[in-house]
Order: structure tokens, then C-alpha cells, then sequence
């Protein structure tokens, strides 16, 4: 069976392009008859607002994009994440970090041909990679605070396929990952007990996502996502990664834009039937 998800962060309210999101995961599911997931991705402590919790569920409400329950929320379930993360630990995979962002900016500007991500932003230097267990450990006594970050050659050895790792895109077929280009990634924030990369994959396992439909800016992340699973044992999903919708400048439709929030639409008198028309 077809199991599919929309996975918004609610950290504002839905806009047209969360609509098409939504729209594209929910269409391939109940048009096989399969089960079509809700889940909010509220991690992040700093961005979450309840009541945006709230508007999503009203918003696909409104738009007709039934969901089959339960609803998942991420912040119900950091004990699992927690029990991932431990194992990753008792394996060697993850190390503590301590370096704050000033640390790593100066060390990347200190090394000349430092390399980029698939994000374009440096990578991480491993400045705590390589710190005695000693040192931690004290640091950790004294109270500071740390990241969680994957140790990324480590994870590519004890990967079962790695060499062999790849996903299926639909419309491309079997697509080769680098997760290496990602390099020493976090997996717990210090002010968050765990990063998207982990949750949203341990998440897919856990509801038995088989066809992750989500936007195209999400894709690059396949390559760390399908590293997770392999190393977890998680079944891989399909991906298909759809178009993002841009305004009439061409920039792609961002939260900030607050015209086109499903909630001004609808205040204006656009009516649902009229959105869902446009994405068919
Ligand atoms: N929570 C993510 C976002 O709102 C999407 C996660 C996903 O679809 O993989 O961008």
C-alpha cells in the first residue's frame, strides 16, 4: 500500500506552495487508495508556535485534504530520537561538539579551500572530532553546552551499502548518493535534542512512508537521508521531489510572503475549489 505524509515545520502559516506540497502527497496516495500522513516537524523550540499547529490542520481542512490519523508530533516523541541518537553514540557515529558558530567561522577562515556543501555554506572543520574522551568528558562536567554531530567518515564505513547507496526518484529512476558531500552534519542542536535529518527519516520509518513526495529543495538532503537509513536499517523509501511554486518574480514562495498564506486567500474570498483546480 501507497503511504505518503506532509511533513510542514510549523513555524508560520501554510501558503500557496505548502498547499501544492500537500496537495501532490495526498493526490498519489488516495488515488491508489493508500493512506495519506500528517506530520508536524516542531522541533525546532525557538520557531514553533502552537497556533500554527493549529492553522495547518484547519488549512488542509479547508482545502479538502483529508489526512488519515494519527497526526504525528515531532516533540511528542524526542524519546526516540534520544534511544537513535544513543545507539549512534554506542556505535562510534556521533561525537559532542562544543564549538560555537564564531569558533567554527574563524577556523574556516583560517583554512584557505575549506569545502563547500551541497548548501554552498563551508563544512564543518571537525575541530571537536578529534578532542581526547578526557576533554569531554570535563567540558561536559563543566557544563557546556554541545551539538551532536555524525562523524561522516566513520557512518560511510560502517554503512552496509554504502558504496551501492542510491534512491529511487520517480520520473529518473535510481539515483547514486554522495552523503559524504554533507560532511560531519549535526543531529542534535544544543538548543534542540535532535536536527531534521534524523527525525524526518527515523519519522518515515516509523509511520512506513513508501513515497516521500515533497519539494524539490529537499532533494540534495536524499543523499544524507538514505546514509541514516542505511545505517538504522530503515526500509528506503520512493522519493518524488515536485517543482516549487514561484511568484510572479520568480522567487520561489517563502513564509514571509504573507499574501499568498492560504489564510489571506481564503480572507479574500478565494475559495478552495479555485486553489486545488490550479495544481490539478
Ligand atoms: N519539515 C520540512 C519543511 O517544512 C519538510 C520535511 C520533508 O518533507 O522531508 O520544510
Amino acid at each position: 500500500m501507497i503511504v505518503t505524509r506532509f511533513a510542514p515545520s510549523p513555524t508560520g502559516y501554510l501558503h500557496l506552495g505548502h498547499a501544492f506540497s500537500a496537495f501532490n502527497a495526498w493526490r498519489r496516495a488516495r488515488a491508489a487508495g493508500g493512506r495519506f500522513l500528517l506530520r508536524l516537524e516542531d522541533i525546532d523550540p525557538g520557531r514553533f508556535r502552537p497556533e500554527y499547529g493549529a492553522a495547518i490542520q484547519r488549512d488542509l481542512d479547508w482545502l479538502g485534504l483529508n489526512w488519515d490519523e494519527p497526526i504525528r508530533v515531532q516533540s511528542q516523541h524526542l524519546k526516540e530520537y534520544q534511544t537513535v541518537l544513543d545507539g549512534l553514540a554506542e556505535r562510534g557515529l556521533v561525537y559532542s561538539c562544543f564549538c560555537t558558530r564564531a569558533d567554527i567561522a574563524r577556523e574556516i577562515a583560517a583554512s584557505a579551500g575549506a569545502p563547500h556543501g551541497p548548501d554552498g555554506a563551508a563544512l564543518y572543520p571537525g575541530t571537536c572530532r578529534s578532542l581526547a574522551s578526557s576533554e569531554r568528558a570535563e567540558r561536559i562536567a563543566a557544563g557546556a553546552r554541545f551539538a551532536l554531530r555524525l562523524d561522516m567518515q566513520a557512518a560511510l564505513r560502517s554503512a552496509p551499502s554504502y558504496r551501492a547507496l542510491s534512491y529511487d526518484e520517480e520520473g529518473e529512476g535510481c539515483i547514486a548518493c554522495r552523503p559524504e558531500r554533507f560532511g560531519d552534519v549535526v543531529l542534535a542542536r544544543k538548543d534542540a535534542p535532535a536536527s531534521y535529518h534524523l527525525c524526518v527519516t527515523h519519522d518515515d520509518a516509523v509511520q512506513g512512508v513508501t513515497l516521500v513526495s515533497r519539494g524539490a529543495d529537499l532533494k540534495p538532503a536524499t543523499d544524507l537521508h538514505r546514509l541514516l537509513q542505511d545505517l538504522m536499517g530503515w526500509p528506503p523509501p520512493r522519493y518524488a521531489h515536485h517543482r516549487l511554486l514561484t511568484d510572479t518574480a520568480g522567487r520561489r514562495l517563502a513564509k514571509r510572503d504573507k499574501a499568498v498564506t492560504l489564510d489571506a486567500l481564503r480572507a479574500e474570498g478565494v475559495s478552495a475549489r479555485a486553489i486545488i483546480e490550479q495544481f490539478e
